[in-house]
């Protein structure tokens, strides 16, 4: 591990300042990615700034929905009383993400932005990685890329986003508050990641010394919903595919409303309108919801090692939507 300086900030606009102040340096919140990559050597920043005692750790009404303050931890947001109640898919997303140590440590904020799990990242011995060094070439592409992406990528990166939160956020259409030295501004949460293209480098559209601050959840949505992730293992593993579904169903088992987003499968939540548009009007069948799917994988890629993704996408889609439909 490189030398690095390390400070504490008491405002947003100090750690704003003292980030901006130093090229290289980052925001420290719960560390429980950042510190691991820098252990591994991927992550050498300059300097860190603590952000995790600024104010914005409260969970609270606000204009009909709910705000979160991107200093709450996973666990508090996953536990808190309104968004149980009111989004229970991101309870569940939250809940089904690490494990409950790393849920009490990891901020809400920090896992909109940890990094992609692709083995070749996290391993700086191999060479070519356009994520890691930009313009060094991909290493995944022709290796061993059973987890990675199969929507989304291109030549130059084929990683997924880890985030199961990131996928229930998503479906809820949540909006990304942020704060830096030209001001506050707020982030629809389809235009917060960008696709890699040849700058894989660049994951999400915050600027230079933005920092989240928090993360607002619309009035929640009539209907019922569900979170499925599927992964090797029943804890503490990354899902190969995930689904976030909202799904709002009449008396006559006639969809009113749609929305499904999915994770695992592409270097963001992965979320088509025209998928949702097949669902509305038409009754909640397992058939509906194929068609659905059908739609979300439309134009999917398949490399060596990860073909099965596009399938168990389908399917997990037909699940969650199934599932949410029937409470
Ligand atoms: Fe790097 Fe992306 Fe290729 Fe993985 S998939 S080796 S993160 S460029």
């Amino acid at each position: 591990m490189l030398p690095f300086t390390y400070s504490r900030a008491s405002s947003a606009d100090d750690a704003i300042a003292a980030v901006q102040k130093q090229q290289g340096a980052k925001f420290l919140g719960g560390g429980t990615n950042l510190v691991d990559l820098m252990k591994m050597g991927v992550e050498q920043p300059s300097a860190l700034v603590e952000i995790t005692r600024l104010p914005f750790a409260d969970i609270e009404e606000r204009a009909g929905g709910v705000r979160i303050g991107a200093m709450a931890r996973n666990s508090a947001v996953a536990n808190h009383p309104l968004i149980r109640e009111r989004y229970p898919v991101l309870a569940q997303a939250l809940l089904s993400g690490a494990s409950p140590q790393i849920r009490n440590a990891a901020t809400v904020g920090g896992n909109l932005l940890q990094r992609t799990r692709c083995f070749y990242f996290y391993d700086p011995s191999y060479r070519e990685c356009n994520k890691r060094v930009p313009g060094s070439g991909c290493a995944a592409i022709q290796g061993y890329n059973r987890i990675h992406a199969v929507l989304g990528a291109s030549d130059h990166c084929v990683a997924t986003h880890p985030s199961d939160m990131a996928v229930g956020l998503a479906a809820l259409d949540a909006k990304i508050s942020v704060r830096g030295p030209q001001g506050e501004r707020t982030i629809p949460f389809a235009e917060f990641y960008r696709l890699p293209g040849d700058t894989p480098h660049l994951e999400t559209d915050l600027k230079a010394g933005e920092m989240i601050t928090a993360i607002d959840l619309p009035a929640a949505a009539p209907g019922r919903s569900q979170y499925l992730k599927v992964r090797d293992r029943n804890s503490y593993a990354f899902a190969l595919v995930s689904a976030a579904a909202v799904l709002n169903v009449d008396a006559d088992r006639r969809i009113l409303d749609a929305r499904i987003a999915l994770g695992g499968v592409a270097p963001k939540p992965w979320r088509i309108p025209a998928a949702e548009q097949a669902l509305r009007g038409k009754p909640a069948t397992d058939s509906t919801f194929s068609e659905a799917a059908e739609i979300l994988v439309q134009g999917a890629k398949a490399l060596r090692y990860n073909g099965f993704k596009v399938e168990l996408a389908r399917r997990t889609t037909v699940r969650a939507l199934s599932s949410a439909a029937a409470g």
